[in-house]
């Protein structure tokens, strides 16, 4: 198998979302992750609106092309809402029902606000509009938010911190709130969030090290903070660097040129696709 070191121990994986195609940043995700010890592949289609099956199926033939493999059955999100669902209703002392759309998000921001409004890993810093609705008061097109400043509370903490490659980072209390804020732990329609579905999933597979590009940064703060929070272990972490195209852009899984597929029909080998993304 490709990738595998003689030992290590961790417990690793990727983990994309069947909404379009891998393209050489995902593969060198994966690799990279395969190269850390026991490789596990999990499908995060809690977005059934752009997850498609046929995503998921080419996920799994171009990552076999690649030289890896992985134990089976493959965990996929769709099938543990159960999971999320006893999660949420464990946090629902320090959550709250939101109503707000993101038209009133930005209004709430723009009144004291000139120029860019302050944003973090889980988009705009919600200004706390709902905060304090009691889940009774819940409507069904509401989201579900973590009382952030109370979850630092409860949890007596003033800080969130976590390893990456042996440097330790961390996060005040204030600086989680000034520029992460009350994140969504339950999306409209979805009975869940990436966030909270990752923490989750992770704990279940025994995930020790958490591989994943650097984009993601930001919200392993938030992830920790979870894992406080639901009394779950705080993995290892690698944040691999991007890789970019040659504008030097962050590769999107609409850039079809960059997909593997493609890189297959024009008669690359997976040593090629290795040596293209610096393997
Ligand atoms: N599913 C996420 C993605 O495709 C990555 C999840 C993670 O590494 O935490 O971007």
């Amino acid at each position: 198998m490709a990738g595998r070191p003689v030992t290590s121990g961790a417990v690793t994986r990727f983990a994309p979302s069947p909404t379009g195609l891998l393209h050489l940043g995902h593969a060198f995700s994966a690799l990279t992750a395969a190269a850390q010890g026991d490789f596990l592949l999990r499908i995060e289609d809690i977005d059934r609106d752009r997850c498609r099956p046929e995503y998921e199926a080419a996920i799994f033939e171009d990552l076999a092309w690649l030289g890896l493999t992985w134990p089976v059955p493959v965990m996929r999100q769709s099938d543990r809402m159960a999971a999320y669902r006893e999660a949420l209703a464990r946090l629902s002392p320090l959550t709250y029902p939101c109503r707000c759309r993101r038209g009133d998000i930005r209004a709430a921001l723009s009144a004291p606000q000139e120029g860019a409004l302050p944003a973090g890993p889980d988009g705009l810093i919600y200004p706390g509009t709902c905060r304090g609705r009691s889940h009774a008061e819940a409507g069904p097109d509401d989201v579900i938010r973590l009382d952030a400043a109370r979850a630092f509370d409860a949890l007596g903490r003033d800080a969130v911190a976590f390893t990456d490659q042996g440097t330790r980072h961390v996060l005040t209390r204030q600086q989680f709130l000034d520029g992460i804020g009350d994140v969504v732990l339950s999306r409209r329609g979805m009975g869940t969030s990436y966030h909270l579905a990752v923490v989750v999933d992770d704990a279940a597979q025994g995930v020790t090290l958490v591989t994943r590009g650097l984009d993601l940064f930001a919200s392993t703060h938030i992830h920790v903070l979870l894992q406080h929070l639901l009394d779950l272990p705080v993995p290892d972490y690698l944040h691999h660097r991007l890789i970019r195209d040659t504008a030097g852009r962050r590769l999107a899984k609409r850039d079809d040129a960059r997909a593997i597929r493609q890189y297959r029909a024009e008669g690359a080998s997976p040593a090629n696709i290795r040596r293209m993304v610096g393997l």
